[in-house]
């Protein structure tokens, strides 16, 4: 129990930045003048519209999307995206590449494996328990799409760079690290990604479209489960996830007024993330498990000598008002979450823990 807040290292859902809950706090009873709370307004009414259509502009200038994406907004987290992405765009003979690495995009594949979709692992790191992204990859001719976990939250794992693909468009799933930095849109047919990691609360899911996807998708779906339908309203066929939305829009809005933009985000996550890294790398208590060449920016995973030391440290960390340092109960271990909203100060704070219970427990 505390009555302070803490150093959230939590994996998702995450920490937001704090102007961003001070903003919501302010305007909760009275949004906007409207004398409602965001969460009693019409999604058909002027003040939801402004709200959507704002967290759409900022989504396009932040990324500088053209007018050949769409924005989207669709309820079942990342998770049902697995199952949409195949559904909506293979059919017949075609083909899709996925790229494994690590839980995400196994269960990504398990949805067109689920649905008989024809679909090939063309690379996979789980030889060496996903601890690097595979490079030289032998992608299909002709594939309507190439799968990539762009961040493997669990595993700490990142693509530094995305593959070339030879035209074929990548479908990328972003969450743990969309609006961490500039993106080559040319590179992407779609992205999404589940907001409670980067972006917002959970039960939103942000999709940006390449409209010409649409073209060609399969259209014996249900309505909600059809990209198009989305596409078509605005993400406002039936009740949209609206305080999502209005989050993610003052998520947005922060990152571009009060970080400038992608590139001084990037250069932000890389400082506070090195900070980190280095101190790890310094020491011999420590030590990380992902390979040097693809480690995350966003979620740093770490061993100590023994697991009951693990055990220890979480829990001291814990009491020293460091929340969220144990990592993925399938793996182990210790991970640090740092996404955009993670502060340089909770960085510091993280590393001077981590330097005094290495002396104590040497
Ligand atoms: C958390 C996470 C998911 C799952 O998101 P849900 O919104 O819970 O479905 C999928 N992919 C990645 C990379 C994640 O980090």
């Amino acid at each position: 129990m505390t009555d302070q807040r803490i150093f959230n290292f939590n994996a998702g859902p995450a920490a937001l930045p704090l102007q961003v809950l001070e903003d919501i706090q302010s305007s909760f009873l009275n949004f906007n003048g409207s004398g409602m709370s965001i969460t009693e307004i019409s999604h058909r009414s002027s003040y939801f519209d402004e709200v959507i259509n704002d967290a759409i502009a900022r989504a396009k200038r932040l990324l500088k999307l053209d007018d050949r994406f769409h924005v989207l907004f669709v309820q079942g987290g990342a998770s049902l995206q697995f199952a949409m992405i195949p559904m909506n765009f293979l059919s017949g003979d075609d083909i899709a590449d996925y790229v494994n690495t690590g839980t995400w995009s196994t269960k990504a594949i398990k949805e067109a494996q689920i649905q008989q979709k024809n679909h090939r692992v063309v690379a996979s790191s789980e030889d060496r328990d996903f601890s690097y992204i595979p490079t030289d990859i032998p992608f299909s001719k002709g594939a309507k799409y190439v799968h990539l976990t762009s961040n493997n939250t669990i595993k700490g794992t990142q693509f530094q760079e995305f593959p070339d693909t030879n035209g074929v468009p990548i479908v990328c799933d972003m969450s743990s690290d969309i609006f961490s930095r500039p993106l080559d849109m040319d590179k992407f047919g779609m992205i999404y990604a589940g907001a409670q990691k980067n972006l917002g609360p959970s039960g939103t899911c942000m999709v940006i479209l390449r409209k010409d996807l649409l073209e060609g998708a399969n259209a014996d779906l249900p309505s909600m489960l059809t990209y198009d339908t989305y596409a078509a309203k605005n993400s406002m066929y039936n009740t949209p996830p609206c305080f999502g939305i209005y989050t993610i829009d003052l998520v947005l809005k922060w990152i571009e007024e009060q970080m400038g933009g992608l590139a001084q985000m990037e250069a932000y996550n890389i400082k506070k993330a090195g900070l980190l890294y280095d101190f790890i790398e310094a020491g011999s208590f420590y030590r990380t498990t992902a390979q040097a060449d693809s480690r995350s920016l966003m979620n740093v995973t770490f061993r100590l000598p023994s697991e009951d030391l693990e055990k220890l440290f979480v829990a001291q960390a814990t009491a020293s008002g460091l929340g969220g340092l144990k990592g993925h109960r399938s793996v182990g271990g210790c991970r640090a979450s740092i996404y955009n909203a993670a502060t340089m100060e909770s960085i510091t704070a993280l590393v001077q823990f981590m330097e005094s219970f290495a002396k104590e427990n040497k």
